[in-house]
């Protein structure tokens, strides 16, 4: 029998409803043996996640003053689950605990983990799971790393002798028992670890939308879902800010080859967004996968004549860069000249320093700088489409009057990046959108 990993975000348990929506997909197919939950997410626009909370709770015990408004909320948010599911589960008493906990030396890490410790437990009884706390087998190192060969073994350990179970996310904990949390958003990481160490066939993430869209519905109108991409295209895109999954989260899982299907908690019959290494044989294969993008970016300049001497010319400028620890967006090297496109908010603290530096080092001829770009990537694994697909978007791009500051694309691959002025950004997506 086949192995899924499922794994359910914060708004697929905001309430008793959406907990029996996860109980009838788990139960709708018996591949679902290791579930994988986040504490109660928002039930509405303005509201509070469970996890936000406990940080209230952690940061007023911290500070020595009253935290029994938000304690009093967590447990009410679990209160309205427990009544609407008609469970029978000891809440007091893990109330009870936490706050024992804030009153003595509150640890951050172990507070914001009792959302997904809860959940975990709720819905374990509700399905009649075995409950799994992560404390056992998601083995951090004392420094709040991941551990990850240790959590391999631990995790198949903890999970290959059991039928069926439900893994709280986002928290483990260090050899002293000490817990550690992933960031935000980190159950997905949770997940991703699970499946690689049981070696699943399948890790699905379910949240509350049909998977991932071939642009931002905010710029595009009605974008369409995609249907098929590769881990690299979805670290692309997710890194560009088109997020549904915890970056972390990619790796493991296409490491091990493991496919991911985006599913939403709302619509279980859509079919979702399928990651994998390989589109399938006979899959329509879109040029263009999606389009994503970033505002708030800089770009420096630097030219000399004879800089690609083989002098190290832009060996140096990146070991500047390196040295400083300031990343860069992307480094596009010319005959005479190297361009560097940088976050503005990481630039323009060292702005003035990196200047000086660059000067003395390299006495340039010109050193140019320019404010208020946007960066476009545009994403898709290369076929023979793939020139003409750039053709449309550069003809598209300047029928929609948008000015290309910069162009860079790798060999390889179809993943072009496009710097267009900031204010252009959301005509040059449409554009871009329309050629797909
Ligand atoms: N509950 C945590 C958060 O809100 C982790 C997660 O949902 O994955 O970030």
């Amino acid at each position: 029998m086949k192995t899924a990993v499922a794994k359910f975000g914060g708004t697929s348990l905001a309430n008793a409803v959406q907990f029996q929506k996860v109980a009838q997909i788990v139960q709708a197919d018996p591949s679902r043996r290791f579930i994988v939950v986040s504490a109660p997410g928002k039930r509405f626009s303005d509201d509070i996640k469970v996890t936000d909370l406990l940080g209230q709770c952690f940061r007023l015990a911290a500070a020595g003053k009253d935290f029994e408004e938000p304690l009093h909320q967590v447990e009410a948010r679990y209160r309205e689950i427990l009544d609407g599911l008609a469970l029978d589960f000891p809440l007091a008493e893990e109330i009870d605990t936490l706050r024992e906990h804030l009153k003595g030396e509150p640890q951050r890490a172990y507070v914001e983990s009792r959302g997904e410790y809860l959940s975990a437990r709720i819905l374990a009884l509700l399905l009649d799971y075995t409950f799994v706390d992560p404390a056992w087998c998601i083995c951090f190192n004392e420094d709040g790393t991941l551990d990850a060969a240790m959590t391999r073994r631990a995790m198949g350990a903890a999970l290959r002798p059991l039928q069926c179970a439900v893994i709280a996310g986002f928290y483990g904990a260090d050899g002293n028992g000490t817990i550690h949390t992933f960031s935000r958003g980190g159950s997905d990481v949770t997940g991703s670890l699970a499946a690689c160490a049981i070696g699943a066939d399948l890790y699905e993430n379910w949240t509350d939308v049909s998977g991932l869209l071939a642009a931002d519905p905010r710029i595009v109108e009605h974008p369409r879902t995609v249907e098929y991409m590769s881990y690299r295209e979805l670290r692309t895109l997710s890194y560009m800010g088109a997020s549904v999954l915890h970056t972390d989260s990619v790796l493991p899982a296409s490491d091990m080859g493991i496919p991911i299907n985006i599913r939403n908690t709302n619509r279980p019959q859509d079919a979702g967004t399928m990651i994998v290494r390989k589109l399938p044989k006979g899959q329509k294969k879109y040029p263009i996968v999606g389009v994503a993008g970033r505002k708030g970016m800089d770009v420096i300049q630097v030219e000399k004549v004879m800089a690609s001497d083989g002098s190290g010319f832009s060996a140096i400028i990146l070991d500047i860069l390196k040295q400083r620890q300031l990343p860069f967006e992307y480094c596009l090297t010319g005959i005479d000249s190297v361009t560097l496109i940088i976050r503005s908010d990481l630039l323009t603290p060292c702005k003035e320093d990196l200047f000086a530096e660059i000067r003395q080092e390299l006495n340039p001829d010109y050193l140019g700088f320019k404010q208020n770009l946007s960066l476009i990537a545009v994403v898709g694994e290369k076929d023979s489409e793939t020139n003409d697909a750039n053709v449309r978007i550069l003809q598209a791009l300047t029928g929609a009057g948008v000015e290309i500051s910069t162009i860079n694309q790798g060999a390889g691959k179809l993943n072009l990046l496009i710097g267009v002025p900031e204010e252009k950004y959301e005509p040059a997506i449409r554009a871009i959108y329309a050629t797909m």
